[in-house]
């Protein structure tokens, strides 16, 4: 065959290509226009039969060379696609996506900017066990040049007979502190019926992994004028974690922030297992300040800095870290909390880094 005959070949299957492009959208909103008509009237846009009615049809015309299997193939995959254009059209754009909103949300406390421009460290103990303890932590930090305090008031023990956490009073010693040292305080909140207390005494409530889907909570904490810091649930997936943050941005309230904090695999040498590609994940598809959790996700003092580095260097607006004065004597979390001397080595070797700058006011 001649170049030439190649040529003029090619070029009707150009033509024809155009043409059935033009046809296949012509046909898809005439689909669209039925499934509009069906939905005014309430009737189910998908029907087998009239289904089965085309294939039939085409089927009986078909003169090949395509075989009658093909044909089904091909059509059924035109038909498909049209359903699903109207389920795409139907999607609703979630409050939380950044087709929503493009700009980052940036949460202004007491002169902290979360998802700001500089990434920063929540550090302090797994639970608020006493005044003194606290105030151990609270004092490094002003000298270190950190904003932001953590300390569990209520804390979702695996076990009924652990240190379930010192409530109201925990709160009390937390607003304290935060208000002596400037500092600002995040604490976990686990009943719907505290969050509305809460905001009186800490800055921002934490909703933990176990209660990433306790939807009556969510919904609570979206009805407060308060920053909310929602972890990633056990095993949840990043779409669970992303449609969790939504609810509580559908009650109204958009100060929210995720947390990546590990999730459970089959691997054992970690606690959980960090899943560090959640970070770009959740802030491309998110507008939303996104920080990471490596005491809880490695459970390890030794892979609390590479892990905390890695945080920093795939973009995530902070780290947390859990610091004790006493982690050998600590009422939960003994085993990977770390001392304030060790927590000390970690802030300078992030310094050093250059990932993290301090936050000193
Ligand atoms: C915590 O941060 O105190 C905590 C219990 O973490 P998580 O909910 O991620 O397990
Ligand atoms: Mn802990």
């Amino acid at each position: 065959m001649s170049q030439e005959k190649i040529d003029a070949l090619r070029k009707q299957v150009d033509e024809i290509n155009l043409q059935l492009l033009q046809l296949i959208n012509r046909r898809a909103a005439l689909v669209q226009e039925i499934g509009n008509e069906k939905e005014k009237q309430g009737i189910n846009r998908f029907d087998p039969e009239r289904e089965r009615e085309m294939l039939n049809l085409l089927v009986e015309h078909n003169e090949g060379p395509f075989n009658d299997n093909t044909i089904r193939h091909l059509f059924k995959q035109i038909f498909k696609v049209s359903l699903e254009l109207q389920d795409d059209e139907k999607k609703r754009v979630l409050l939380v996506s950044r087709q929503k909103k493009s700009e980052d949300t940036v949460i202004q406390v007491k002169g902290v900017e979360f998802g700001g421009k500089a990434p920063i460290l929540i550090a302090g103990p797994c639970s608020v066990e006493s005044y003194e303890q606290v105030k151990e932590v609270a004092e490094n930090h002003v000298k270190r040049g950190l904003r932001v305090l953590r300390g569990g008031a209520y804390k979702p023990r695996t076990s009924p007979y652990d240190f379930q956490g010192l409530g109201v009073e925990g709160l009390e010693i937390l607003k304290r502190i935060g208000d002596e040292y400037n500092l600002v305080t995040i604490s976990e909140i686990v009943s719907p019926n505290d969050i509305e207390l809460a905001t009186q005494y800490i800055d921002v409530i934490q909703i933990g992994a176990r209660n990433m889907q306790n939807f009556e909570l969510l919904k609570a904490a979206g009805r407060v004028n308060h920053p909310i810091l929602l972890k990633r649930g056990l095993s949840a997936t990043i779409e669970e974690f992303i449609y969790a943050a939504e609810y509580i941005l559908s009650e109204g309230n958009t100060q929210v922030m995720l947390c990546e904090r590990g999730i459970r695999t089959y691997e054992k040498a970690t606690r959980n297992t960090l899943d560090i590609s959640a970070v770009p994940l959740l802030k491309q598809e998110t507008h939303l300040p996104v920080f990471v959790d490596v005491t809880h996700s490695t459970g390890r003092r030794d892979l609390l800095l590479p892990t905390a580095k890695a945080g920093f260097a795939v973009g995530a607006d902070g780290v947390m870290i859990e610091v004790h004065p006493d982690p050998d004597v600590a009422l939960s979390d003994a085993k990977q909390q770390v001392t304030i001397p060790q927590f000390n080595e970690i802030v300078d070797e992030l310094l050093k880094s250059g990932l993290y700058k301090t936050e000193a006011l």
